[in-house]
């Protein structure tokens, strides 16, 4: 193995000689030993399908994207304005490692108005993304021998987060026949002595489920009994349809609310996925440990994207109507069309911006469908086995309607060729 410093091209192997000039040295006596916790993680599924696409769209292909996980719209221009503002200004130092006090204070107004929870603003803390939240939370909550219910299909990233905390992922299946949706039942059977903390995500990523109010509750009094932690991730809160109605497992008893974490985040409802903000609202003495594990690690988020997040949370929603008309009508398009492909049937989604068909009759799994999908039709879908579900794909339709009905017309095609 060779370290090159300043050498160009930087590419090269123990033995070779880099061209030209160098300042490079070899240390093939090296071990570049992999920690077994990095080693043991599996590599995103949908980035790299995501990057694939991207591939072969920067080649000139003519494909079409079903893999992404954020919504097509851009981040309403109020939210804008207030970062661009905040930047000339020049608020772009650190702030507090937790988050500004005006944004953990306007989160707690959400929460007290939308959801009924009374939160002061020190059990809130801003991070870098609902991801790093979720991460913040198993990593202070969870440690080795500790196991963590997560119902499948689940998103991708929440046993990987668990594995990294060196506990252990412990996975309930669920299939379409129930709306993917984990019984009162099969959760109380997976608790053991060691269970510490279940993962509840509703609005559903990759599935789209919605649990009802009637249905959370139920689950939130098994883990109030049993004394389990639940990690309640609402990033898709705002994202319903049919009627369906969110309700945080955090909000029916005073139980309820010190068992649970809730997981939130600016990517979703206010399109700002690439500004990097999330939040989470936790029992004090959880939130502090957070503070200290963030403190030591990021820091705080971004300083003028806190600014921008404060706007979101204060300014019109008026976005939110526009773009949830948009989705539900590519919902119903999307769910018809999947339904009307012999070989395909797909339950209706209640939330998020996702489809998740089941592709079993076909006979393959979800990996060659996908790839082949990809190769042969040009339509970029997630395989379901990235998300524990290996009968199923995943389509996000956080894309235009001109091309959903292109990519649904190739999957067709594509389906109807497997014979
Ligand atoms: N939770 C769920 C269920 C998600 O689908 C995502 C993103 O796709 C996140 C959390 C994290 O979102 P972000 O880190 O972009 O805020």
């Amino acid at each position: 193995m060779a370290i090159h410093l300043l050498c160009a091209p930087p590419v090269s192997s123990a033995g070779m000689t880099c061209a030209g000039r160098s300042v490079c040295y070899s240390s093939t006596a090296m071990n570049y030993r992999i920690s077994s916790r990095a080693a043991s993680l599996s590599p995103s599924l949908t980035l790299a399908i995501d990057s694939k696409a991207k591939q072969m769209k920067a080649e000139g292909q003519d494909v079409v994207g079903f893999g992404a996980g954020e919504p097509d719209f851009d981040t309403p221009q109020h939210i804008k304005d207030a970062a661009i503002k905040a930047l000339n200004e020049g608020f772009t130092k650190y702030t507090p490692a937790s988050g500004i006090p005006e944004l953990r204070q306007a989160i707690a107004d959400k929460f007290k108005r939308e959801n009924g929870l009374a939160y002061k603003p020190s059990q809130i803390i801003v991070s870098c993304g609902g991801k790093h939240s979720c991460f913040n939370v198993i990593l202070a909550t969870c440690q080795e021998g500790d196991e963590v219910i997560i119902p499948a299909p689940y998103w991708l990233s929440y046993p990987e987060m668990v594995k990294l905390a060196s506990a252990t992922p412990v996975i309930v299946q669920t299939t379409d026949q129930t709306e993917f949706k984990i019984t009162p039942a099969a959760l109380r059977k997976a608790i053991t002595p060691r269970t510490r903390l279940f993962v509840l995500n509703s609005p559903s990523n990759p599935t789209g489920s919605v649990y009802t109010p009637e249905e959370i509750k139920a689950l939130g009094d098994v883990c109030v009994e049993k004394g389990v932690l639940i990690m309640s991730d609402e990033i898709y809160e705002h994202l319903l349809y049919d009627g369906a109605v969110h309700k945080s497992v955090a909000s029916f008893s005073p139980a309820h609310l010190e068992h649970t974490i809730v997981v939130h985040g600016f990517a979703k409802a206010w399109s700002m996925t690439g500004w990097r903000l999330g939040f989470c609202a936790a029992p004090e003495p959880i939130a502090k440990a957070i503070d200290a594990i963030q403190s030591h690690s990021t820091s705080n988020p971004t300083s003028f994207a806190q600014k921008g997040a404060v706007a979101a949370l204060k300014g019109p929603q008026d976005h939110l109507k526009t773009w949830l008309a948009e989705f539900d009508k590519r919902r119903s398009f999307a769910w018809q069309k999947l339904n009307a492909i012999p070989g395909l049937s797909c339950v209706n989604a209640k939330g998020a911006f996702y489809l998740f068909p089941n592709i079993s009759k076909t006979g393959l799994k979800s990996t060659p469908f996908c790839a082949r999908l990809l190769e042969t039709e040009k339509v970029a879908a997630v395989p379901g086995v990235a998300f524990g579900a290996d009968d199923y794909l995943r389509i996000s339709y956080a894309t235009s309607m001109a091309n959903l009905q292109k990519g649904l017309e190739r999957i067709e095609k594509f389906v109807g060729s497997l014979g």
